[in-house]
């Protein structure tokens, strides 16, 4: 038998399609020759089991040698290999119809083309000049065959002798491919893609140091454990058998993983794999160990962004399922219904898994949970699904590092911290050395406070405040804020009763307004402004407060694309006058007393002033715009100034009083002091006035 002929493709020539398009992917000519040989390996064991394959298996090893002055490289396998009959079947007619159509449409798409044909064996000319086949059917009485092509579509096909059975692929590497011809590379991609195939691959020979050189032994090196533990049954597995294999999977990872979920499907779709909870440090941790996809133990790919959800990233492992499709694009991927459904059964079965830690062994869940907390946040923000199901198992922890869940809590704090409004504020703080003085006011009062310091907090409180504020359908719904404890004086942030009225006259107020106004540092950077409240006679005469939306938009922004509108806006805060304090009713007394000579005038002034302003109101009242007479209006534009530059004197009287009151000084320091705001020259400004009054 000898023959020559084309290979059945309606295409002129395939090759240069192949090498063209596929070269950013040209590596994984090696997986694909190999996953053949497997397979042919694996039908042979099969044929034997039901006696069909007669005789002893014997040496059942895949093998890749390389020859470097022939300059090929060779996937050898011992499986049941192929007749003429059958090489020309299988490998000749490439059967498909319409290939130049298929080509032209998907020339962009290197790996639909590959996916569409199963050009597996032909991926061998991405690399190769030229390729062989030598192979022997395990059948009876088979003549092997000998089968060589140079990558135009013609082919010889002849009778040859050949020992053993099975088949021998022998590619003549492209001179611009001698990276194939290298042990280093070969074994690198052996190991990416072959690592846990299920029959032995051997590569060369194992090697050990002996006098301080590396020799070979009479070993062979095998690349794969045939029985990687996503395989095995999770009853014949140990906790030590998982960690051992999370390191099998990431051998330059040091950690252990928290814990692990091992998945088994069969119905809809075939998955199987294990997922691991890694301690997450910092974004190279995560970079690094990336969940791992296989098809049929062959490594498809570490990009699993469309497989899995975004948030389910962060675990570690590896996924199992013939039922992906493994030579297709990303956007194919992300349509393909298998894929949507193996997504959403990854997801259930995390939270499933989660859930069923914390109900048996809620100890050990709360230990771990400072670790998987950003990744279950992730989850909850990014997915309803999910936010539903871990909102059970979702914790709080408080400053005295007990957890609740979300619903614990609330129940936990109800009683205290239910408001006038009727409304369930939930305390937290970010800093608790920080906010010290503020976080002991609230202890004082018997109220809670919880720690919020991680890096999606400030998400998953808004989160909750969302969710449990609901839909106004059901009534025992109380709205939920949170609130960042020094925020503001305890009294204003719960408040369990009407707040009193501040009882002064407005001269009074204009008095102690002014006088603060002149002292506050003015920054481009933080914006300050001056409120008067009786808040309480216990409570400190002055001090700062910042507005928990606007602070937490700006945290978020840093988070969230287009909330830069927020994030570039100045901090604010509110420096609050107590007036039911004791040491603002003297103050100011003393304001009043100081500067009544130069103030008075100007008050009665301005009180004139306003009467003639009110006078004019009255006459213009109930008129158009349109209807007022050039003078009227003149005569109101005129009046506002006026007030205006009566104000402005006001001001300027008490502000030359500010700027040489100590007392004023030092109050609006403390006032800073306490919200971690003194700094630099302020602070020691500070220290040395202080020094003085002693
Ligand atoms: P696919 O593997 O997707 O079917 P290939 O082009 O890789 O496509 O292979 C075509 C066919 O050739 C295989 O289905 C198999 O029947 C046969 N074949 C390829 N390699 C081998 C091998 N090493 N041993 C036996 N048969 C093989």
């Amino acid at each position: 038998m000898s023959k020559k002929g084309n290979i059945g493709v309606t295409s002129d020539n395939i090759f240069p399609v192949i090498k063209k398009f596929l070269y950013s992917d040209h590596e994984i000519f090696l997986r694909e020759l190999i996953s053949n040989a497997v397979d042919a390996t694996q039908k042979l064991k099969t044929l034997a089991s039901v006696g069909e394959a007669k005789g002893e298996l014997g040496d059942t090893r895949v093998r890749v040698l390389i020859d470097k002055q022939k300059k090929t490289l060779t996937v050898q396998d011992h499986g049941i290999g192929m007749t003429a009959e059958e090489v020309d079947k299988y490998i000749n007619q490439i059967a498909f119809s319409g290939a130049e159509e298929f080509v032209n449409k998907y020339k962009d798409n290197a790996q639909a083309i590959i996916g569409h044909f199963g050009l597996g064996f032909y991926s061998a000319f991405m690399v190769a000049d030229k390729v062989e086949i030598f192979s022997l059917s395990y059948q009876d009485d088979a003549k092997a065959v000998h089968w060589s092509c140079d990558g135009s579509p013609e082919y010889t096909m002849e009778e040859t002798i050949k020992a053993e059975r099975g088949t021998d692929i022998v590619l003549h590497i492209n001179e611009e491919y001698t990276q194939y011809l290298e042990d280093s590379t070969v074994e690198g991609l052996l190991t990416k893609y072959c690592k846990f195939l299920p029959v032995e691959i051997a590569f060369g020979m194992k090697k050990e140091w002996k006098d301080g050189k590396q020799v070979e032994t009479g070993e062979e090196n095998i690349i794969n454990d045939i029985n990687p533990a996503w395989t095995r049954k999770p009853a014949d597995l140990t906790e030590e058998d998982y960690k051992k294999f999370y390191h099998q999977l990431y051998p330059h990872q040091m950690d252990e993983p928290l814990f692990h979920i091992h998945l088994n499907v069969d119905y809809p779709f075939n998955l199987t794999g294990i997922l691991y909870f890694p301690r997450i440090k910092n974004n190279i941790d995560i970079q690094r160990n990336k969940i791992q996809l296989y098809c049929n133990q062959v490594f498809v790919t570490d990009e699993v962004e469309n497989i899995v959800p975004q948030y389910l990233t962060l675990l570690h492992g590896v996924i199992d399922s013939p039922d992906i499709p493994l030579n297709v694009s990303r956007s194919y991927l992300q349509s393909d219904n298998n894929v949507k459904k193996i997504s959403s059964h990854i997801t259930k079965k995390v939270a499933d898994k989660l859930a069923e830690i914390f109900k048996n062994d809620r100890e050990d869940f709360e230990k771990k949970w400072d670790d998987i907390k950003l990744f279950i946040q992730y989850g909850m923000l990014s997915d309803e699904k999910f936010y539903d199901r871990a909102v059970g198992f979702a914790l709080l922890k408080n400053l005295d590092s007990k957890y609740f869940t979300f619903e614990e809590y609330k129940e936990h704090v109800k009683e205290a911290q239910t408001d006038k409004n009727g409304d369930l504020i939930i305390l937290y703080a970010q800093d608790a050395d920080a906010s010290y003085a503020y976080i002991q006011r609230a202890k004082e009062k018997g109220y809670d406070v919880l720690l919020m310091d991680g890096e999606l907090d400030v998400h998953a409180m808004s989160q909750f405040e969302q969710k449990s504020y609901g839909d106004g359908s059901d009534d025992k719904k109380q709205m939920i804020r949170f609130v960042r404890v020094d925020s503001d004086v305890i009294e204003n942030i719960i408040q369990k009763e009407d707040k009193a009225k501040v009882e002064l006259t407005e001269n009074e107020e204009n008095a102690l307004r002014y006088s603060f106004e002149t002292l506050l540092p003015k920054t481009d950077k933080t914006r300050y402004d001056v409120s008067l409240e009786a808040v309480s006679a216990d409570a400190l005469p002055v001090f700062l407060t910042q507005n928990e939306f606007m602070r937490r938009m700006k945290e978020m922004s840093v988070h969230q694309q287009g909330m830069s509108f927020y994030g570039n806006m100045p901090d604010q805060y509110n420096l609050v006058i107590n007036t039911a304090n004791d040491k603002v009713k003297a103050l100011l007394e003393e304001i009043t007393t100081a500067c009544s000579e130069q103030v008075n005038p100007i008050v009665e002034q301005l009180a004139a002033k306003q009467a003639e302003e009110k006078a004019l109101q009255e006459a213009q009242k109930g008129k158009k715009e349109a209807d007022l007479t050039q003078e009227e209006k003149d005569a109101v534009t005129n009046i506002t100034k006026e007030l205006a530059a009566l104000k402005q004197q006001l001001k300027e009287q008490y502000g030359a009083y500010a700027a040489s009151s100590d007392k004023l000084h030092q109050l609006i320091d403390i006032a800073m002091l306490a919200a971690g705001q003194l700094k630099g020259e302020a602070l020691a400004k500070f220290v040395n006035r202080s020094v003085e009054l002693l």
